[in-house]
């Protein structure tokens, strides 16, 4: 149950004065985290200010720069009304000894102007300044308050990020509302810790940064945000600890098959291992034979080969007579998976089936009734439907293709459908150990480092979009050879009708000018067509495939060698990457084109510059990291880092390995979080969202 200290903060902010329903939805679009309740005064107090406005800063009228957000104390003057009827605005005259302002009003209400700017009365006015025709002009001033009443304006106040329809200061309002609702609460971080920091409690640390004296208060290296980001940090540590402290407690199975079918699934390859799959391969063996659960993340980066160390792995579970379950993010790729195992698990003897979304009843119930026979021994779906009804005899593994989707906490659910089932996740994107931790917690790794022999690097050049035919004439050239080539468009976000429109208008054209049949791939076609399409490039029945982004992971035809990848200014480094990643993957040099319509900013210049120097996936995820923080590189549109709403891996990643050995250390000493620290840290579990952790404990 969650600590009573806690309801303040767990209180809706349509509580708060000022907050009526309507404004309520506002902030719920804005800071809340779950869309079916209302946002509550925590989420409210985590929406952290990007900046803030000085209103010391008083420099007169004639010293005032342009844009300057300044504060004058000046006389009124005269009022100059628009004529009646008239669009133009309301003007009011002002001075001060240096010089002459006008204040701006559009959509004037004359009776409260006549009011609040009184003529030949003192007045304090702050606002934004702005030059026009060499005079200064504040368009609908913040502040005009009275000289005596000058202090009810915040000296400094906070600027946040904003949605549409709600106002900065209804917003700042709400916000100081809420901080006079913190209680004072126990201490969750070790003392000597909190000592050695010397941050403030996490009342202080609130106040400071919603009530900020200076500018510094609000940067990440603050005092106060760096409490507040390890608070969170630490939450989610602790939170992924229990979890996995609790997968270990259940049991796991000591596997020691004698690794015949493993053996047999690697002699049926037509090629060797690397030495990092062989290692991998190893790695999971080991896990697999003690008599505690796997959980092992599987990092490599794309076309490194993972799928074969899964299948060696998922080899080994059935072996011992368990089931096996990989689960892919798409039905493309959960297709790809099971027709690129099939021939091996065939001559191995392991019974393969594919289950995807779109079959139909009665084949699912089919296939359902086959795995509760113990007819099947792997299955290969989506991660929506195994999250869903499927259920298994004796389930033994699991593999999860996160390729660069995260939400592993949920996926970790799905081990609960059977006995001390053992975890492997496979990340394509090359993250950072800092994400590592971010995202998995404290699992162990297995890294393919080196790619497979005979790999050549690829090419990579940037072309400005006004020389596409040239570009096409290239491509018809290489067709000619036999080379087979990729051409992606990007997702237009606004709309995906354009999309759409510009996938299928670009497939005309080049149909047109190569004077062939070409494939087309778009999210909008039924799986089946999706299929046949990919079926066809495969086979070299076309040699050019025209795709929206769907293929932008996993997707394997290694004798493709060329991608166009158009718009590339639009993409994120690790998209390009990923997508790059679909050529290279055979033995013929292979090469990329990144297509971009410039002027070129100066974020996406460095970009593409940095895909056309290295081909390496871990520099480039750093890169990526530095060039556009967490949230970027695995792919989430919001800022700063997902999953979290202070943090934010770029800055605060030395916190995240504190946090990890803290978390780590608190599970040795108080494993069920009983001493008065550990009742602490059931409410730093609560505020940030991750007590679901706590039921895992025994004294929950
Ligand atoms: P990813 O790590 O991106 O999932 P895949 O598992 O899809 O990579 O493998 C990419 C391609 O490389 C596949 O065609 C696969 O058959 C091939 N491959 C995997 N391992 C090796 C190897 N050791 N030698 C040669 N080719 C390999
Ligand atoms: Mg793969």
């Amino acid at each position: 149950m969650r600590p009573p200290v806690l309801d303040p903060l767990f209180a809706p902010v349509s509580t708060l004065p000022g907050i009526g329903p309507k404004i309520a939805k506002l902030v719920n679009g804005l800071v809340g985290t779950q869309p079916d309740r209302d946002a509550t005064v925590a989420d409210l107090l985590f929406h952290i200010p990007q900046s803030l406005i000085d209103r010391r800063h008083r420099p007169g009228i004639a010293y005032s720069e342009n844009g300057d957000t300044v504060t004058l104390d000046v006389t009124i003057g005269r009022h100059m009304p628009p004529p009646r009827h008239s669009k133009a605005p309301y003007k009011i005259l002002a001075f001060d000894e240096t010089g002459q302002i006008s204040f701006v009003f559009f959509h004037p209400r004359r009776d409260w102007l006549e009011k609040t700017f009184p003529e030949g009365e003192r007045r304090i006015v702050s606002g934004k300044v702005e030059w026009f025709n060499e005079r200064p002009q504040m368009v609908h001033p913040d502040y005009s308050l009275r000289p005596e009443e000058a202090a009810e304006m915040p000296a400094i106040e906070p600027v946040y990020p904003l949605t549409a329809g709600l106002a900065a200061k209804t917003l700042q309002k709400a916000e100081r509302a809420a901080l006079e609702k913190v209680p004072q609460l126990p201490e969750w971080l070790d003392r000597a810790y909190h000592e050695r920091t010397g941050w403030p409690d996490f009342r202080d640390a609130l106040a400071s940064l919603h009530a900020p004296q200076e500018r510094s208060d609000i940067e990440p290296h603050s005092p106060a945000y760096q409490r507040l980001a390890y608070d969170e940090l630490l939450a989610s540590q602790l939170a992924l600890a229990l979890v996995r402290a609790h997968m270990r407690s259940l049991g796991g199975l000591a596997r020691t098959p004698s690794g015949n079918l493993q053996q047999a699934v690697i002699s049926a390859l037509p090629f060797q291992l690397t030495g990092s799959q062989s290692q991998a391969i190893r790695e999971i063996n080991e896990d697999l034979a003690r008599p505690v659960r796997m959980l092992r993340l599987l990092q490599g980066d794309v076309g490194a080969g993972k799928t074969v160390v899964a299948l060696a792995a998922l080899a080994q579970v059935i072996e011992t007579g368990a089931q096996g379950a990989l689960m892919a993010p798409t039905e493309i790729l959960a297709r790809q998976h099971y027709q690129s195992m099939l021939p091996l698990c065939e001559k191995a003897g392991i019974r393969l089936a594919l289950m995807t979304g779109k079959d139909k009843q009665k084949d699912r119930r089919l296939r359902q009734e086959q795995i509760d026979a113990g007819e099947i021994d792997l299955v290969v779906g989506t991660h929506a439907l195994f999250q869903g009804s499927v259920t298994f005899r004796n389930l033994g593994m699991v593999v999860v293709d996160e390729q660069h989707r995260f939400g592993v906490h949920q996926r970790l659910a799905l081990s609960g459908k059977g006995q001390g089932v053992d975890v492997l996740v496979m990340t394509a994107t090359p993250i950072p150990r800092t994400l590592v931790l971010t995202c998995f917690g404290d699992m162990d790794v297995s890294r393919l480092t080196d790619k497979p022999a005979g790999r050549k690097p690829i090419k990579t050049v940037s072309v400005s979009l006004d020389r596409l035919e040239e570009i096409i004439a290239r491509v018809g050239a290489a067709i000619a050879e036999g080379q087979k080539v990729y051409w992606v468009c990007p997702l237009v976000e606004e709309s995906e009708k354009i999309d759409l429109a510009a996938v299928e208008e670009r497939h005309r054209v080049l149909e047109r000018y190569l004077r062939r049949r070409i494939s087309l791939v778009h999210g909008r076609m039924t799986a089946d067509e999706k299929d046949a399409a990919m079926a066809d490039f495969k086979s070299g029945a076309t040699m050019v495939l025209v795709a929206t982004t769907v293929i932008e992971v996993g997707v394997d035809v290694p004798d493709a060698t060329i991608i166009v990848i158009e718009h590339a200014e639009r993409f994120g480094l690790a998209q390009l990457h990923q997508l790059r990643g679909r050529v290279g993957r055979g033995d013929k040099p292979s090469s990329c084109v990144l297509l971009y319509k410039g002027p070129l900013g100066e974020t996406a210049g460095a970009r593409l510059g940095i895909m056309r120097e290295t081909n390496d996936g871990f520099l480039i995820a750093e890169e990526d990291l530095k060039l556009r923080g967490g949230g970027e590189i695995l792919g989430t549109r919001q800022s700063g880092t997902p999953g979290f709403r202070i943090a934010r891996a770029e800055e605060h990643a030395d916190l995240m390995e504190v946090a990890r050995d803290d978390a780590r250390l608190i599970l040795e000493t108080d494993p069920d979080l009983e001493t008065p620290r550990g009742k602490a840290l059931r409410c730093l579990l609560y505020l940030f969202g991750r007590d679901t952790a706590i039921r895992l404990l025994r004294a929950g």
